[in-house]
């Protein structure tokens, strides 16, 4: 029994160290095709388990096989498939055993598993130890559900006492090798998934340290230059006809979006906060949707602002604050394919300052959202992809926090909170 047991839980198991080697990339997860063969790999220990029945007492048998067949609906980074596939193909290899308790024992399975299917979305969201002990929790779920039927078995059996009281140690053994079974997969499972973390985290902050070394570089010595085009370019303007001019115009609105980039490169460079300076946000948001306001009419994009109070003051840098605005905004602009608006909120709450920035653009899916911030992420033609990498940096550089929903074909909504700060009297 033992033994079997043991046998066990090194067939839960392998799925999990399978999993190690294939499951270290995030756009991986997202493929059905990969869902499918992580499905396939806890339905097939979830078989092997069924194949090596435990002798229970009498003909009663028993089995782990719904640890991994929860582990495959739980730890599956919100994806339904791996689950479904995984109970698809225990449940034909049931059938294939047949026998007498065939559909009972195809029910009792998916009264046990089919209710963690509810999980699915939302375990992902809680934290480790939480899900640790979900898990433990479902394990003994199951267990239980066995118990039962192993009472309604020996009721049904008449079977002597004797017979029956050595089987009660058997009934423990299973219990405690699925709750062991549950808590090495799920430790394994969160081990797993922070050690892919970090060596996202690792590959970001390596990327970052990258673009930040070349924006020191080169952006300090290519504005210097572009400055001074942009200033006779200015003066050719005065003196030239008006077909000229227009070329002149669209010289200078290049020569602005260079700046803009530049400008991203630099904070990149340097996201901390030099000049800190009492901002009353009302005023300042105001000014600053008053710079792109013309871009918006040119996109057919109306902008509104709305702040009726005057007293919220924060501490910041104010060039840096005005970049993390505008970019934002430009991005809630450039969201919006015809004709929409571009809302910024701004209020006082808890002890914080509130800046929403809403648009009824296109919005994000879900992996646009995790991408969001990494170097170089862009779905833009013309975009460099920093924006929102150098308005996270500048934000955390502030003290503040930044958070993005976005519902794609809805429009996306960020908000940013800054410790509200006391206006001097
Ligand atoms: P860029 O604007 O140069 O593409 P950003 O870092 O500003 O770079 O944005 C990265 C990407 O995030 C964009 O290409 C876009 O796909 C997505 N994005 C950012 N903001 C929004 C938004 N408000 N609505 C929809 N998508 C957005
Ligand atoms: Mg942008």
């Amino acid at each position: 029994m033992l033994n079997q047991l043991l046998i066990h839980l090194i067939i839960i198991l392998f799925p999990i160290f399978i999993q190690q080697f294939f499951f270290n990339r995030k756009k991986k997860v997202e493929s059905v095709s990969y869902q499918v063969v992580n499905g396939l790999m806890f339905g097939l220990s979830a078989i092997l388990c069924m194949a090596m029945p435990v002798q229970m007492v009498g003909d009663f048998q028993a089995d782990l096989r719904n640890i991994p067949i929860i582990i495959s609906i739980i730890y599956s980074s919100g994806k339904y498939v791996p689950g479904i596939v995984a109970l698809a193909v225990a449940m034909l290899y049931r059938i294939y055993l047949s026998g007498d308790a065939v559909f009972l024992s195809i029910l009792i399975s998916f009264v046990t598993v089919g209710p963690n299917f509810f999980f699915v979305k939302s375990f992902q969201n809680y934290e480790a130890v939480k899900r640790i002990i979900i898990s433990l929790l479902l394990s003994l779920i199951s267990a239980f559900v066995v118990i039962i039927a192993f009472f309604i078995y020996i009721l049904t059996h008449q079977e002597s006492l004797e017979f029956v009281s050595p089987s009660f140690l058997n009934i423990s053994l299973l219990v405690a090798a699925s709750f062991i079974g549950m808590g090495i997969s799920s430790f394994l499972n969160e081990h797993i998934i922070e050690s892919n973390l970090l060596k996202l985290e690792l590959e970001r902050s390596e990327k970052l340290k990258i673009v930040s070394q070349i924006a020191a570089s080169v952006a300090h010595e290519v504005r210097n230059p572009l400055t001074v085009v942009k200033g006779f370019l200015q003066l050719l303007k005065e003196s030239v006809d008006d077909k000229k001019k227009d070329y002149l115009k669209i010289a200078l609105s290049e020569l602005e979006r260079a700046e803009y980039i530049i400008t991203d490169y630099l904070n990149l460079a340097k996201p901390q906060a030099d000049q800190l300076e009492l901002i009353e946000v009302s005023s300042f948001l105001s000014s600053t949707l008053e710079i792109m306001n013309s871009y918006g009419l040119i996109q057919n994009v109306q902008m509104h602002l709305n702040c009726n109070q005057t007293d919220l003051f924060v501490w910041a840098d104010k060039p840096k604050l005005s970049q993390v605005i505008l970019n934002l905004i430009k991005n809630g602009v450039e969201a919006i394919p015809d004709t929409g608006e571009v809302i910024v909120n701004a209020y006082y709450r808890h002890e914080e300052i509130f800046i929403e920035i809403i648009d009824t653009g296109k919005g994000m899916s879900k992996e646009d959202l995790d991408n969001l911030g990494t170097a170089f992420f862009t779905t833009k033609e013309t975009g460099t992809g920093l924006g929102i990498m150098v308005t996270i940096r500048i934000v955390e550089a502030l003290n503040g926090k930044i958070a993005f929903e976005s519902k794609p074909g809805l429009g996306t909504k960020v908000v940013i909170r800054f410790p509200s700060a006391e206006p001097v009297i």
